[in-house]
């Protein structure tokens, strides 16, 4: 089983210019004439062109994120993910709720999963501007952790446009994890680029922590990640697309990794099915 945790969808209107000025870097030359752009409407445009997307590159389930950012990314509003999942069994979406968009993020965060069927919570500290373990968010943890809904947070390098790297800092779960010991976090990018041994770090000390990797190119992770093998059951795959274009090269240049098939078979789709409560 093949789980992506880590996918973005809405329109290309709904982000702003220089993402797409970035992503056009990591296109190969022949898609070059298309342009992200076009690629995110023409795969992303509705949920079945995705799910086709996804059946090529031999993907089972994804996890589908929404992100309110107005300032630094764009708006993929809740309500765009919500229908845009709506009825798939193997999209998995995921809310976000920005602190300085709503007066009342916890209530708002349990409207969201017992109402709209979100399955998990995506925090962007680098692009809302705040520490996870602000006193502020501590309400939003305690109903994802009431919920049993785990919560992802951007963490590591942002390159957009008023991004603030402080709040990337994955050191900031530590107090999270102690403090809401049966909430599931996930720390997506792993901290990419300074804080790769913090990410590692806490996903070994604290049982409820894991590493996510998407947007970090597989043949790097174990320069990263020497120890990589040891840490096979907190390490969960994500691609990051479309930022990441080709999901399905991703998932082959991991495969190549000098790691135990079981290694693979976790960090690919076992541990995110335990994340997510998924049987199959
Ligand atoms: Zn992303």
């Amino acid at each position: 089983m093949i789980i992506d945790f880590h996918i973005h969808v809405g329109r290309s209107e709904m982000w702003h210019p220089w993402i797409f000025e970035w992503a056009v870097n990591n296109l190969r030359e022949e898609d070059r004439a298309l342009g992200p752009q076009k690629l995110l409407d023409a795969i992303a445009g509705s949920r079945e062109t995705l799910e086709r997307h996804l059946d090529a590159c031999g993907v089972d389930y994804a996890v589908v994120l929404a992100e309110e950012s107005p300032v630094t990314t764009g708006m993929t509003t809740n309500e765009y993910v919500r229908d845009f999942c709506r009825g798939s069994q193997r999209l998995i979406p995921f809310c976000n709720v920005n602190p300085h968009l709503d007066a009342r993020p916890a209530q708002e965060l349990e409207r969201l999963v017992t109402r709209e069927g979100f399955r998990g919570l995506k925090l962007y500290p680098t692009y809302q501007h705040f520490y996870p373990n602000d006193p502020a968010l501590y309400p939003l943890y305690a109903v994802a952790q009431s919920l049993k809904i785990p919560v992802m947070a951007h963490t590591g390098s942002s390159v957009f446009r008023g991004a603030k790297l402080k709040y990337g800092d994955p050191l900031a779960f530590d107090d999270v994890a102690v403090d809401f010991p049966n909430l599931v976090i996930v720390m997506a990018h792993s901290g990419r680029g300074f804080w790769y041994d913090r990410a590692f770090f806490l996903s070994r000390l604290h049982e409820n922590v894991y590493m996510e990797i998407a947007g970090l190119p597989p043949q790097r992770l174990l320069d990263y990640f020497p120890e990589f093998e040891r840490n096979a059951d907190k390490i969960i795959f994500g691609s990051d697309w479309p930022g990441m274009p080709y999901i399905r090269r991703n998932i082959e240049a991991f495969r190549q990794l000098p790691l135990q098939d079981s290694t693979k078979e976790k960090v690919l789709g076992g541990n995110a099915a335990r994340v997510l409560g998924i049987r199959d």
